[in-house]
């Protein structure tokens, strides 16, 4: 037994085998042969590494001819690995003894010398581990060819281990038998993290090397809460596990029955509580959990879930199926927030040297106005006759949205030229999450008729912490007094000048930071779905007095610690079950 500790991402218990995704999403499932097939695999071994030494002997000829004995050298490396008499035989061996497919065996042996490549105390030696992961992928390359395995055909349900997740895997997993996943990369408000939660999937990311210290077929827990991954468990923590298993399905059901009750303080304040979706059939998931409208479309998964780039009908059928599902319930749709970790970047010919900063969001659609107006279009046709508002993310500036509103004019304009039918008076807002619209706040709030802050982003920019990056992510907190500081501030200009306030980075769905948004008069939440029950409970057993109290101390901390081990404390003596 092997316990890691990452970031937890998404709670709750996941027990499963598990399926390991190297780099290129190659699928190799453990599978164990019959004693009669052994040659048979070991030649296949074989083949692949005579094949993958051809290729790479054409391949150092190629690049010493062209970029000189150098550069072709770095094939040297990969061929000295491939040629290495005991790798070879160490497979082999694998496959006769262990009775492993020669996928498998490969896999097993190439992910245990890499473990050991990376553990070298020498910086380069070190680093030459991802050259052992290219030679591993050449060889399964070339022992499964066409029969990549691909997630969608997973007939059992399984625990995903993966360096990173590409956008587009992420954004298919709902189709998957994914029970739980665990990754070497990540960040608590990444959007793989964003998309796992919303999907309540239970996820442990920022492990580091958790890809490397697993064979596909390993049992293997994922505890989403603590932040855990526990490999190959013994069977008293297999008990302990299945019985928090257990013990959280019974909370969840209790959650449940406040499905149709309001989020109503007990001295009867009422909040909104919205849901955050990224795909269409989340609609849905949003009502069955008790949330009483979308605070937060985010439109650009769209563009992840397919190849070609989406046209005015895509974008419609998919922001009618969400309105249909919502019924007369209101309805946020964001513009594209593409770029920095969304879709655009590995499309990019010549990738962002800093993605959060460089051509994203807002700024990467009034660069490209015809994509923009497409989306635009889309959603003044799906407003009509539904409750429907528009909101641009990452607005920094007046300028910008000015010109946002100005495309949107545009294509009201073209409708109206064309006879198609649309909402007029629309109601049009941003996302608060840049310090630099936080700290413009009245002036912006001159323009819009809602704002929503995105803490997510705003705490990344405002503490300058890679909301992604797994070194820095115990450095990303909600609790810097900066923060509650400009929370405090946006919240209270909005409400002075009447301008709907709502909030809806995954801090809105952390029960820590209920009573404090409450007391600093924040009266709309919008989260992941999956979310809803637990803070609605929350709200339903606190005072608004006593939440304007917790809030008024917890704005008088110098410190990240002192404030969030204040929360947690005021919090569980509410709720003591959700710790
Ligand atoms: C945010 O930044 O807080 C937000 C809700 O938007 P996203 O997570 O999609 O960047
Ligand atoms: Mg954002």
């Amino acid at each position: 037994m092997e316990i890691k500790k990452g970031i937890a991402v998404s709670p709750g218990v996941a027990i499963a085998d598990a399926v390991v995704l190297d780099a290129e999403d190659y699928r190799i499932p453990y599978k164990s042969i019959e004693s009669d097939q052994v040659e048979a695999e070991q030649e296949r071994v074989e083949r692949a590494f005579d094949t993958s030494l051809e290729e790479l002997g054409m391949l150092r000829d190629q690049m010493a001819e062209k970029f000189g004995q150098d550069t072709g050298a770095i094939f040297d490396f990969h061929m000295s690995v491939l040629k290495h008499g005991r790798l070879r035989q160490q497979i082999l061996d694998a496959v006769a003894q262990k009775g492993h497919s020669a996928a498998y065996a490969v896999s097993v042996v190439m992910q245990s010398y890499q473990k050991r490549w990376r553990s070298m105390k020498d910086q380069f030696f070190a680093e030459r581990y991802r050259d052992v992961q290219d030679i591993e992928n050449r060889l399964l390359r070339n022992i499964l060819g066409e029969q990549r395995e691909d997630l969608a055909r997973l007939t059992e349900p399984v625990v995903l281990v993966a360096h990173d997740l590409s956008p587009s895997l992420t954004a298919n997993l709902n189709q998957t038998e994914v029970c739980g996943v665990a990754m070497d990369f990540g960040g608590l408000t990444s959007h793989t993290a964003i998309v796992v939660r919303s999907l309540g999937i239970p996820a442990v990311m920022g492990l580091k090397d958790i890809s490397i210290s697993i064979a596909g077929g390993n049992s293997i827990i994922v505890d989403g809460t603590k932040g855990l991954v526990i490999i190959d468990p013994d069977k008293a923590t297999l008990r302990e596990y299945q019985a928090e298993e257990a013990r959280l399905k019974v909370f969840a059901d209790v959650l449940v029955e406040l499905r149709d009750k309001p989020a109503v303080t007990k001295d009867h304040v009422t909040i909104q509580l919205l849901g955050n979706i990224e795909f269409p059939p989340e609609a849905k998931t949003c009502i069955e959990k008790g949330a009483t409208g979308i605070g937060l479309y985010r439109t650009e998964f769209l563009y992840l879930k397919s190849e070609t780039e989406p046209q005015e009908e895509e974008h419609y059928r998919a922001y009618r199926e969400v309105v249909e599902a919502i019924g007369d319930r209101p309805v946020t749709i964001r513009t594209l927030d593409l770029g920095a970790d969304k879709y655009t970047q590995s499309r990019q010919v010549e990738p962002e040297r800093n993605p959060f900063l460089g051509l994203r969001s807002i700024r990467y659609c009034l660069q490209n106005l015809p994509l923009f107006k497409t989306q635009l279009r889309a959603i003044l046709r799906v407003s009509k006759g539904a409750d429907v508002q528009v909101m641009f993310p990452l607005i920094m500036s007046l300028m910008e949205l000015r010109q946002a509103k100005m495309a949107l004019g545009d294509a009201m304009e073209d409708l109206e030229e064309e006879g198609i039918p649309f909402q007029r008076d629309i109601r049009v807002g941003i996302m608060v999450e840049t310090p630099a619209a936080a700290l413009q706040i009245k002036e912006l709030t001159r323009e819009v008729d809602f704002i929503s802050i995105g803490t997510n982003d705003l705490i990344q920019y405002t503490l300058a912490v890679d909301r992604s990056n797994e070194r820095v992510a115990p450095l990303f907190t909600a609790s810097h007094p900066s923060v509650l500081k400009l929370l405090r501030d946006i919240i209270r200009t909005a409400t002075r000048a009447n301008v709907g306030c709502s909030l809806c980075g995954e801090m809105a769905g952390e029960p820590v930071y209920t009573l404090l948004l409450l007391g600093m008069g924040l009266r709309s939440f919008s989260m992941a779905p999956a979310d809803v029950p637990e803070i609605k409970k929350l709200i339903r057993s606190t005072t608004l007095a006593h939440a304007e109290r917790v809030a008024k101390r917890a704005l008088t901390f110098d410190t990240d610690r002192q404030v969030a081990n204040y929360l947690r404390d005021e919090t569980r003596k509410l709720m003591p079950e959700a710790f």
